[in-house]
């Protein structure tokens, strides 16, 4: 309890309960199936169902499935299981689409108390009607038509007599409302588009603001958990719960018994939180959606996208997206998160969790001059340092070696403490080589270097302490495994890409270096990985086994983080 995070809406819930408000707690996650989720989305995911777990409740996956035409089984596939791979499970899976018929019920009944009524305004009339921040609205000339005929015209609607647009069903509340929101929204409009789950069953579907909460009502969610851009909904929520008054229709429940759900009625709260923006990504599906349509990306699950797919395929963990979510906590206060702070949650998850293996992503050969043609030994490697129980394994070493390219510099610059004419540097678990010669080809390019190992620095020699500066990494050149490996970085050069300020468009801030593909070789323990399998190559950063491309005799690693911020400044 006392570790617990105590923000507001936690407050919230615990005076809720303390009051007696409510017995239990009931949440939901609400996604539209147009996309697959992103990061921001994870926000939400962790509050909604975190909250649930922690006071002992539950939470409902809810497709919010009213729009269709841009919504997809695909997509709902796809964040049934990003949710649960981000560790959550629901209570039930529901649908909007599931209450069309309570929904249509309500409007009825809406209609039949004078709170509602069809219009003919053209959606361009409509929001010349609207007024402006400054100026009230006015009443549509069918504002006041009897219920009756209010009744015959919204059932014909349901039948489909009217063309798409020519009529909406809006509610009637107040055209000179400060709240622009209540100034007459639409509750139906008319669209005759097969949907994905009900297919041509409906030629009318219900508006975002009417459908939503009346699912949480009908759901029995005692808190309704939704981003900023809703705050100024809340009134209108409200009215909605309130005028339709779902506990009080017992016809209603009775329709929902027979459709077989098991749900008791609420009268749920609204609370708006910020939404979670990081610099260097894009979180708006639509914009998400035009990458992958317009092949700027390799599809959703492209390693440099910030959907949970992505993110996924690159490395991240789902300890590490939860850290972060932790870690922001939850205000009102709208921010952009610097980038860096979620690559130190996932290094921080992975540091623990990844064991250790050595691999060459740039290599060049190091030959040791005095140790016998064909020498190979078998040394014994921990696979974490800090954790024992990540056990030990065999890494073969012989005569010639793969080590980093840039772990040798011709002409050092100063404080360079790795291998140089001359100079001398440490083995990871072998002993002390010294470099006696550079071999070049044709082209002056350094090919190989000639070493020597000083014996005496080996383990369980008396020089084994003898103090170098720098320890570098490397692979049996005879036992390697080529293997490809995919390095990302950002996805956009600027920290706020969406800001079109400095007269470029999103588009154009994409980093063109943010995917490179190498060759490198691996340590044969890292090769036979299973996909998915995540790695610290040590000096390198945190690699992942690729889940869809990574095979034994092919293997494929993505980058997910360096082990430093290499865009500190
Ligand atoms: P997008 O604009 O990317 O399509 P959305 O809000 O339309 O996002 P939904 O599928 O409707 O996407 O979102 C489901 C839930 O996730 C909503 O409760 C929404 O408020 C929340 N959510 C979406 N984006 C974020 C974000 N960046 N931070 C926190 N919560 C978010
Ligand atoms: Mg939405
Ligand atoms: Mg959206």
């Amino acid at each position: 309890e006392t570790d617990a995070p105590r923000d507001f809406v936690r407050q919230i819930i615990r005076d809720d309960l303390a009051k007696g408000k409510h017995t239990a707690i009931r949440t939901r996650f609400p996604p539209e199936p147009n996309g697959y989720l992103h990061i921001g989305h994870a926000k939400a995911i962790c509050l909604d169902f975190g909250i649930a777990r922690e006071f002992e409740g539950w939470c409902n996956l809810r497709l919010d499935d009213t729009n269709p035409g841009k919504e997809d089984p695909e997509f709902v596939e796809g964040i049934k299981d990003d949710v649960r791979w981000l560790g959550y499970e629901w209570h039930d899976l529901r649908h909007a689409s599931d209450y069309f018929e309570v929904f249509y019920r309500s409007a009825v009944k809406l209609i039949e108390d004078g709170h509602a009524y069809v219009d003919d305004l053209t959606a361009e009339q409509v929001r010349e009607y609207r007024g402006t921040l400054t100026e009230p609205g006015r009443n549509s000339p069918f504002r006041d038509r009897s219920v009756a005929e209010n009744l015959d015209l919204f059932r014909r609607m349901r039948a489909g007599e009217f063309e798409d647009g020519s009529k909406t069903l809006r509610a009637k509340i107040d055209m000179s409302s400060g709240n622009i929101n209540l100034r007459d929204p639409a509750i139906y409009r008319i669209r005759k588009v097969t949907h994905q789950n009900t297919g041509d069953a409906w030629p009318i579907y219900p508006m975002y603001d009417y459908a939503h909460c009346l699912s949480d009502a009908l759901e029995g969610i005692t808190h309704s958990l939704c981003t900023l851009e809703f705050e100024d909904h809340r009134p209108l929520y409200d009215w909605f719960v309130d005028n339709v008054d779902l506990p009080n229709h017992p016809e209603l429940w009775q329709h929902m018994r027979d459709a077989g759900f098991r749900t008791e009625p609420a009268k749920p709260r609204q609370i708006e939180f910020s939404r979670l923006n990081l610099s260097y990504m894009i979180t708006s599906k639509r914009k998400l959606a035009q990458m992958v349509n317009e092949a700027v990306v390799d599809g959703w699950d492209d390693p440099r996208m910030n959907t949970l797919r992505g993110l996924r395929r690159r490395g991240f963990t789902p300890g590490g997206i939860r850290l972060l979510i932790e870690r922001l906590g939850v205000s009102k206060q709208n921010s952009v998160i610097d980038y860096a702070i979620f690559e130190n949650c996932v290094r921080e998850d992975l540091d623990g969790s990844a064991p250790r293996r050595m691999a060459v992503i740039d290599p060049l050969k190091l030959v040791i001059t005095n140790l016998p043609e064909g020498y190979e030994e078998t040394l014994t490697f921990s696979n974490h340092p800090k954790d024992e129980s990540f056990g030990t394994r065999q890494v073969p070493f012989s005569r010639e070696l793969w080590i980093e390219r840039e772990d040798f510099a011709e002409v050092p610059p100063k404080g360079f403490h790795r291998l140089k004419p001359e100079g001398e540097v440490r083995l990871r678990g072998v002993g002390i080589v010294k470099c006696e010669q550079i071999v070049k080809n044709a082209d002056g390019e350094i090919t190989e270097l000639h070493c020597t190992l000083d014996l005496e620095s080996r383990s369980g020699m008396p020089g084994a302490d003898r103090k170098v500066k720098g320890t570098i990494h490397w692979v049996s050149a005879k036992h390697g495994v080529a293997t490809e490996i995919r390095l990302y970085d950002r996805l956009f050069s600027v920290p706020t890409p969406d800001d079109e300020s400095d007269g470029k468009t999103w588009l154009e801030h994409i980093n063109p270096d943010a995917k490179r593909i190498v060759r490198g070789w691996l340590e044969p323990s890292a090769a036979g990985a299973a996909p998915e399998q995540r790695y610290q190559f040590e000096r390198l950063g945190y690699f992942v086994a690729d889940r869809i491309e990574h095979r034994a005799e092919a293997p494929v690693f993505n980058r997910t983080v360096t082990l430093r911020d290499a865009w500190a400044k």
